[in-house]
């Protein structure tokens, strides 16, 4: 019998990433991570000042996650959260990070006590959490994720999916709008739980 599934995402909601990545382009390359805007091109600044141009950030995005995803540390409540949902649920993490990140990216989440599937993407995430509506064959789901264009490419692509916004990163929270396209705004574990189970059925 199906059970329901939550995918969820995993930089911002459920691991921290902003301060990993800043401390990371400092020590290794010189780099500032200013955070006055939500916006992480434009806003990586060299020593005299200048913009690191669009075309260096993957680069260095791709580098961080090549040798320091062991400096994420978790949201708090996020493991204990999903295990809790673990009990009744599937769960999925849909992280947009190259494929090659996969196995570190699940042996972290693993290390802080969330040993879940993993799967990668690029671009919006409607598509793939339709994919894996359908795979589970899941009658109710839920998705979380702290970027606002994913909730309406979920909204259009599988509408019957809860979406919830979190930004677990107080730093970034009050840069990011709540989602128009998300069902509720929910900034940490604890209170989301409750929510996440009334909406997918599965009140203790
Ligand atoms: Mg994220």
């Amino acid at each position: 019998m199906s059970r329901p599934l939550v995918i969820c995402d995993c930089d911002e909601v459920l691991l921290h990433f902003v301060g990993p990545f800043a401390d990371y382009l400092a020590a290794e390359h010189g780099l500032t991570l200013g955070l006055d805007t939500f916006a992480l091109t434009g806003n990586i600044r060299r020593g005299d000042g200048t913009a690191v141009d669009a075309t260096e950030f993957m680069p260095l995005l791709d580098g961080f996650f090549d040798t320091h995803m062991a400096t994420q540390t978790p949201a708090p409540g996020a493991a204990a959260a999903l295990a809790s949902l673990a009990e009744r649920c599937d769960i999925v993490i849909l992280t947009n990070v190259d494929d090659r990140h996969n196995p570190v990216r699940t042996a972290e989440l693993a290390r802080h006590g969330m040993p879940y599937r993993v799967v990668c993407n690029s671009g919006p995430k409607g598509a793939p959490v339709a994919a894996l509506m359908a795979e589970y064959g899941a009658t109710a789901g839920a998705f979380v994720d702290d970027l606002p264009p994913h909730h309406g490419s979920v909204k259009r692509a599988a509408p019957g999916v809860f979406r919830l916004h979190m930004v677990a990163e107080p730093r970034l929270r009050g840069l990011i709008p709540a989602a128009v396209d998300a069902d509720r705004r929910i900034d940490d574990w604890p209170t989301a739980l409750p929510v996440l189970e009334a909406a997918l059925g599965v009140t203790q």
